[in-house]
Parts: C-alpha cells; sequence; structure tokens
C-alpha cells in the first residue's frame, strides 16, 4: 500500500498540535508516514528513544488524529531503523549499544564461565534470564563474597542478551552508577530523563546493590524503577555480597521485592572447579601450565578466584623475565608466603597503606567517605594501577566493589597531588620504597 498524502500527514501533526499540545517535540517533524496497510498507519522516527516516547506517551493521540484525518478506524505504529540505543542528551554513558559501549568485559562470556557446585544454579538462572528474560526469574539476585563471579554472570547476562537479541536495551551500571546519577539528576533538575533513561530498559542488570543500603533516597527511586520495569515484565538481575536481607538499612519492601523473584548464591569453588578455571583462564590469555603447576596453584589458593587469577599472572610475568616456562619451582616462588620476586599484590598494597595512614582494611572497603579514609583508598587504588596488572574493574573489586570510574577518579586525584603538593609525592614515594623492599626481600 502507499503513503498517505503529504497533506493529510501534516493534518494529523497539526491535529495533535493543537489538541495534545503538551506531547510536542521538536523532533515531530522528522517523523515520517510510511505506508498505510492493514489497518495500520507504520511511522518512521529518527531513534529508538523517540519510538519509546511515541509509544508510551502519544500512541492514544496519534490513533485519534489518524482517524478523525482518514475517517477511517486506523491505528498507528511506531518504528526506527537507527541502531537500538537510548543513550540520552543528559550524557550517562549507559546504554549498551554500538556507539555507546559499556564497559563489558568481552573474557566475560558464558563460555568462558566454568559451572561446578558452587555456581551451578547461578550460572542455570543466569542462562535462563538471558534467553527468556522478563519470563523466568525476575528479579534474579545473585549473591557470594567477593571474586567468585558475579560480576562475570552479569556481563554474561548482558552479553547473551545482546547476541541473542532477547532484550533491545540494556542497562549494565554499579548501584554506584545509579545512586549517582540519581543525586546528579535531583540537582540538576532533571528527573525526567533520569526516569524515562531507567524505566525504558527491557533488560536492568545492577551491580554490588548491597550499596543502596546506604542511600536512603536512592531507595526510594530504586523502588519505583524497579516495580515500573518489574510491572511491564522487564528483567532485572541484581548481584550482592549478601542476601537482600542481610543488605544493612535497606528497606523492607526491597528486602521484598529482592527476594520475590529467585535468590541464588554463588558458593566458593571446589579444587575440581578451580583447576578447570585455570585452565580455561590460561587458554584465554594464551598461557601455557603444566597440569602440575595448576594442581598446586588450586591447592593454595581456594577462596577467591581472582586471586586464582592474579597468581597466573604473576607465573606468567615471572616466566617471561626468565626463559618463558612455567615450572614448579616458579610457581613455589610465585606463591611463596605474602610477597614475590616481580609482582606486588594488592593485599601488599593495602598492607602498607593502612600501616602507613593508621587505618583498618575493613574501613577502606567499607562506604566511609571522610577524607581521613577515602585518601587512603585512594592511594591503594593508585598503587594498585600502577604496581599490578589489575584491571581498573578488578581493583575497585578489591575495595567494596566500586566500579571502575571510581577508581579512575581516585588514580587521577592521587596523580594531580602526587604533581602538585610535596608531601603527598613524599609519602608515596615512601610507601613504594616499602613495596620495594618487601619484593626484594622475597625474591
Ligand atoms: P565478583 O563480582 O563476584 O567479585 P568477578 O565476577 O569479578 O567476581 O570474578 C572475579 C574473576 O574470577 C573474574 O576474572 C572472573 O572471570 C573469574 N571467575 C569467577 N568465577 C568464574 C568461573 N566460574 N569460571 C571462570 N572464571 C571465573
Ligand atoms: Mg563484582
Amino acid at each position: 500500500m502507499s503513503a498517505i498524502a503529504v497533506a493529510e500527514w501534516k493534518s494529523i501533526l497539526d491535529r495533535i498540535r493543537a489538541v495534545h499540545p503538551a506531547l510536542i517535540r521538536g523532533w515531530f517533524s522528522s517523523l515520517k508516514p510510511i505506508d498505510l496497510a492493514g489497518g495500520v498507519l507504520r511511522i518512521r522516527a529518527g531513534n529508538l528513544k523517540q519510538v519509546r516516547y511515541l509509544e508510551d506517551e502519544c500512541k492514544p493521540a496519534f490513533v485519534e488524529s489518524t482517524q478523525h484525518v482518514l475517517e477511517q478506524l486506523v491505528t498507528t505504529a511506531f518504528e526506527t531503523d537507527a541502531p537500538n540505543d537510548i543513550a540520552d542528551d543528559e550524557g550517562y554513558p549507559l546504554s549498551i549499544s554500538e556507539n555507546n559501549q559499556l564497559q563489558l568485559n568481552d573474557d566475560y562470556v558464558f563460555d568462558n564461565f566454568v559451572v561446578g557446585a558452587g555456581n551451578r544454579m547461578a550460572h542455570a538462572a543466569a542462562v535462563a534470564a538471558a534467553e527468556n528474560p522478563g519470563q523466568v526469574y525476575n528479579p534474579l539476585f545473585i549473591h557470594g563474597d567477593v571474586g567468585l563471579g558475579k560480576t562475570h554472570l552479569l556481563q554474561a547476562i548482558c552479553h547473551a542478551t545482546r547476541r541473542l537479541g532477547t532484550c533491545p536495551t540494556t542497562l549494565y551500571i554499579s548501584c554506584e552508577t545509579f545512586a549517582n546519577h540519581f543525586i546528579e539528576a535531583v540537582e540538576r533538575g532533571a528527573m525526567n530523563q533520569f526516569r524515562f533513561h531507567y524505566r525504558h530498559v527491557d533488560l536492568l542488570v545492577i551491580d554490588d546493590i548491597q550499596f543502596l543500603g546506604a542511600r536512603e533516597r536512592s531507595q526510594e527511586e530504586f523502588f519505583h524503577t524497579f516495580n515500573t520495569l518489574h510491572q511491564a515484565q522487564k528483567q532485572i538481575v541484581l548481584s550482592a555480597d549478601c542476601l537482600p536481607s542481610e543488605i544493612p538499612t535497606l528497606e523492607n519492601r526491597l528486602v521484598s521485592r529482592f527476594k520475590s523473584g529467585l535468590v541464588t548464591s554463588i558458593d566458593a569453588p571446589c579444587m575440581e572447579t578451580r583447576m578447570a578455571i585455570i585452565r580455561k583462564k590460561s587458554r584465554l590469555r594464551c598461557i601455557e601450565v603444566p597440569e602440575d603447576v595448576i594442581e598446586y596453584v588450586a591447592t593454595q589458593i581456594h577462596t577467591n578466584i581472582r586471586d586464582l587469577e592474579g597468581a597466573l599472572l604473576r607465573l606468567d610475568a615471572m616466566s617471561q623475565a626468565t626463559d618463558g616456562t612455567i615450572s614448579m619451582d616458579l610457581a613455589r616462588r610465585a606463591l611463596a608466603d605474602g610477597s614475590e620476586a616481580s609482582a606486588i599484590s594488592i593485599q601488599q598494597i593495602i598492607d602498607v597503606v593502612t600501616r602507613h595512614f593508621g587505618v583498618r582494611v575493613k574501613d577502606l572497603q567499607s562506604k566511609k567517605r571522610p577524607k581521613s579514609i577515602s585518601h587512603p583508598r585512594q592511594v591503594c587504588m593508585y598503587l594498585a594501577r600502577e604496581l599490578t596488572s589489575h584491571s581498573l574493574e578488578e581493583v575497585g573489586g578489591y575495595f567494596g566493589g566500586r566500579d571502575h570510574s571510581t577508581v579512575l577518579h581516585a588514580t587521577r586525584t592521587i596523580k594531580k597531588m602526587v604533581d602538585t603538593d610535596t608531601k603527598v609525592r613524599q609519602s608515596i614515594e615512601n610507601l613504594r620504597a616499602s613495596l620495594r623492599v618487601q619484593q626484594n626481600g622475597a625474591g
């Protein structure tokens, strides 16, 4: 069927302008009627965000106006051929799309996730949520100790929905990001955009939701975000380091919402799983590790998979410094208690920094923000970035699951101080020296 006449289209828009002036947006003039067939007038918009707005806010107005002008019983449908992207002009870099990638780690896919007794259920639920979003487990709440694979599973869901096309619009964020954007939106009077941004997604994935406990006003807002998405059967996936009921100062109504879908835990991996993970990671990074070394490393490190990976990288770095092979002897040296010849661990950095500033590790990992705590925390992050090969996300993971932007901010802050403040420069140099002593002492 053919498109409607230009004059008719103009009349439709004019009528909407006259009857529903509040709905009109500047970009309405770029809308194009495509065709009228089977009682449906198809209208093309410039992007998905416009489509959402038209669908959610303007459909009755368009239908009424079209029927009035054409004198036919028709409905309207909105579409776009632009790529899925609801990144908005507010500058929230949140949407996963072709143009606006959120920091998804390419390695964090289901294929690279080793399934074992400790994570079987969480893995199966994550796969199910990705394949049938909003249908089976909603919300899906995954909890477990740090370094056991929560972030990996959450990102795997995002990768999978993207590949399967099950969720055109996906938001993967940390709890901190949500809370910070909320505050920002309140301050800038941009709540409408904020709500639009968070409530028009097919999949909302929030990592480390336990931090919501400390954010009273964000809780209120999140409650409504949650309800809107849940009612629309949009998939929600959350992770935390504890059960919903154990999140300190989380409102009861949120606890009960979080419990209303599937709550599943990731437990520490067994020996077999640990070995399989080392095998997988070494293959991914093209590091050749003999079986006896794999077994040795898996015996030595049993609680945190991130540490398992750290050990592998250390082995690799040390082997590069010699003849490139990884032997049992090298492994023993690499894992020798507390320190090793050529790499510094985050734990060592934390030890040295907490001693230097007289603070406790627990404080560094807490949400506390006074300068006496935040400065040492930022110093740790700065040194970790400088002296270890951990990624921003990994460093954030060591400090209470903070997101990469926090780590980036911390390293920049300290860098600036080092450049401008002699006292800070001196104290960083002292810290580096203590770490070097430890390192050489062990080598
Ligand atoms: P969490 O978010 O629970 O602190 P992460 O998801 O960041 O933990 O996992 C830490 C590291 O361990 C990541 O590099 C991740 O790929 C790896 N990891 C965790 N569990 C597994 C698993 N079952 N198979 C493969 N890698 C895993
Ligand atoms: Mg994590």
